[in-house]
């Protein structure tokens, strides 16, 4: 059946002809936005708990995390390609030696074939860049930049510490150099409606990116969004499901049709999630609701676009 938006499991299927696990690797980065550079205390929503699975750790090399992280999922699925996901924190933000040796000892496990870069729009240095188009010669490599919001106002609420003009200009010092690009986005900030779900949608076309992941917001324990939250619970205006699923999907209408959508939304480990409560559905159900609501009102990705 013809899939009424640009799915990432077709595109894995088309590129690879197989399964891609991603495993995260923590590098014991850390984070403009915590060590003063740019900001302290972060993100007003972030807890990098919500990031690490157990074999994950700073405190193991590269090479040990991702032997681990194959022998975990060689245990259900048989053969697959693997991809080094450097997740927690901001995976461009080191020396440029350090991030050399890093990437590269992950791309000399046997089982790897490429990196996954999550990173911040203002740590993308023109050596950075160097470096990532050196290695994309040969490996398959992302960077994903936590774009969050189009709308300054939003990103200086949940403090950010950069603006979208820093997304717009990273974006556009990594494009056309063979490094796959992608952006994740956040729905459902406080204050942002539905209408701003769409501009960021506009917005994000233009954006030389192939992939786009979205998440709901989620008030994670041990962030000051939480403590915002404990506060003044009604100055938040979370989504329920079916008003999230139909939020994307008028976001689907609105964004380029060719940009691959990852995801449409996450699972926190349930001990550090706050709200909303979505019931424990999974990831697979909400994409499923999404995919139903899209043939039901019978439209497709760029639907809405002119
Ligand atoms: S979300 Fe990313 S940029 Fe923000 S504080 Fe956490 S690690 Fe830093």
């Amino acid at each position: 059946m013809q899939e009424r938006y640009n799915s990432y499991s077709q595109y894995i299927r088309n590129t690879f002809g197989q399964r891609v696990q991603k495993i995260s690797v923590d590098g014991g980065f850390t984070c403009p936005n915590r060590d003063g550079s740019k900001g302290r205390g972060g993100c007003t929503y972030c807890n990098n708990q919500t990031f690490n699975p157990a074999y994950t750790s700073a405190q193991k090399s590269i090479t040990q995390q991702l032997n681990e992280g194959v022998a975990f999922f060689q245990k259900k699925y048989e053969a697959q390609l693997y991809l080094a996901y450097f997740q927690a924190y901001t995976n461009t933000y080191d020396t440029i030696e350090r991030l050399e040796a890093l990437y590269r000892e992950a791309l000399r496990h046997d089982k790897v074939i490429g990196l996954v870069i999550s990173t911040r729009p203002d740590t993308i240095s023109p050596q950075v860049v160097d470096l990532l188009q050196e290695l994309a010669k040969d490996y398959y490599i992302v960077v994903e930049i936590g774009i969050e919001s189009t709308l300054d106002r939003s990103l200086e609420h949940i403090n950010r510490c950069h603006t979208y003009q820093d997304v717009i200009e990273a974006f556009d010092i990594l494009k056309n150099k063979g490094i796959h690009l992608g952006g994740h986005l956040i729905i459902g900030l406080q204050g942002e409606t539905v209408n701003d779900f769409i501009r960021h949608a506009e917005q994000i076309s233009q954006l030389p990116i192939e992939f786009l992941k979205l998440h709901q917001l989620q008030i994670i324990k041990g962030t000051a969004m939480a403590k915002a939250y404990e506060a003044s619970p009604e100055r938040f205006n979370l989504l329920d499901v079916e008003t999230y699923v139909n939020v994307v999907v008028s976001f689907v209408k609105h964004l380029r049709p060719d940009i691959i959508l990852e995801r449409f939304s996450s699972e926190s480990p349930k001990d550090l999630l706050i709200a909303p409560n979505w019931g424990g559905l999974k990831n697979f159900e909400i994409t499923e609701k999404i995919r139903k609501e899209m043939e039901h009102q019978n439209v497709w990705q760029g639907y809405s676009r002119t």
